[in-house]
């Protein structure tokens, strides 16, 4: 066992301390400790790098200064719980601090208690900044929700394509036979439309078919959902209805449509429709109903709505 002096004891921890000083000094990651409070004892030179504050500006000071107005109580609360408890770790915590020019940033940190010379619980918190990597991941989540739409959707007017207009009427059905309750589709197709396609180009085609998509959305109940089927053909999902009341939604329609003129030509346009209610076996079953009645309506003479 070594016998030291006093002096040389003295040295010993005033080395200690030193060393100490320096690796919190060369941490690459903010580190900072506070009172029992919650105010600043100490703050490395990386974390008031990353704050943009002096040493100075800091000690003494709440730490809740840095943080948004509205997670201050939370993490007021989060650090006396902390201190008071068991845990001599913290679980790692993501949060949206501010620095002194304003900026927004996120960061993690993660905690753990020390006892200081007061006997009293401190505590020392590490931050590390991800505020990249939350905005390449919130770049991800935009793309991958966007990919999915595409997935999903039709390009041309915003509407569910035929994949996932089936799935949604699969899903109703599977609705209605659990709760009971009634559901219709209506076919639709435009007559005549090549000859707009002919005689206009494809184009003003394609201004048509939004167009007359987008009249219809609006004059759809919410709970109804229009789907193209593809080409100038489409469905409509009406959860709730029966036929009589889906024969007469599809009439108004029919009439909304005709009535209206259409792209910058003034187009007057018009649809062929077939209604078909529940019972059905399947999605497929009642979509061939409606094409059976729509094909009536198109053989009579089109511009009709026809129940199956
Ligand atoms: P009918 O009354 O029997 O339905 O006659 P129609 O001319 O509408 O029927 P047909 O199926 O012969 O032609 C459909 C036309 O719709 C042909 C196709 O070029 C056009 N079409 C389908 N999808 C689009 C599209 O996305 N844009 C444009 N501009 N035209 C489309
Ligand atoms: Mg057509
Ligand atoms: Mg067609």
């Amino acid at each position: 066992m070594l016998d030291l002096s006093t002096d040389q004891l003295q040295e010993k921890v005033r080395r200690s301390q030193r060393n100490a000083w320096s690796v919190l000094s060369s941490a690459p990651i903010g580190i900072c400790i506070t009172n029992p409070q919650g105010h600043f004892e100490l703050v490395n030179p990386a974390f008031c790098a990353f704050f943009g504050y002096l040493q100075e500006e800091l000690i003494g000071q709440h730490f809740i200064m840095l943080l948004s107005p509205e997670s201050q109580s939370f993490a007021c609360a989060q650090y006396t719980e902390f201190l008071g408890g068991t845990e001599m770790i913290e679980a790692r915590q993501e949060w949206t601090v501010y620095c002194k020019n304003g900026e927004q940033r996120t960061v993690l940190t993660e905690a753990a208690k020390v006892e200081g010379d007061d006997d009293q619980q401190h505590k020392v918190t590490f931050v590390i900044d991800i505020t990249e990597r939350k905005k390449l991941e919130e770049r991800l989540q935009e793309a991958n929700s966007r990919l999915d739409h595409l997935a999903s959707h039709d390009g041309l007017t915003g509407l569910m394509n035929r994949r996932a207009g089936l799935c949604q009427l699969e899903e109703e059905l599977k609705r209605c036979r659990r709760y009971g309750g009634e559901l219709s589709v209506v076919l639709f197709d435009l007559d005549s439309f090549k000859s707009i396609n002919d005689t206009y180009g494809h184009a003003t085609g394609d201004t048509a078919l939004a167009e007359v998509t987008a009249t219809i959305a609006h004059a759809l109940r919410d709970t109804d959902l229009q789907v193209r089927l593809g080409g100038e053909e489409f469905l409509i999902i009406m959860p709730e209805t029966g036929s009589d009341e889906a024969h007469i939604a599809a009439e108004r329609l029919r009439a909304i449509i005709e009535e209206r003129r259409f792209t910058p030509h003034q187009l007057a346009i018009t649809l062929s429709a077939g209604v078909a209610s529940t019972p059905a076996t399947c999605a497929e079953q009642l979509i061939e109903s409606g094409d059976q009645a729509m094909y009536l309506a198109k053989a009579s003479g089109r511009n009709q709505v026809r129940l199956a």
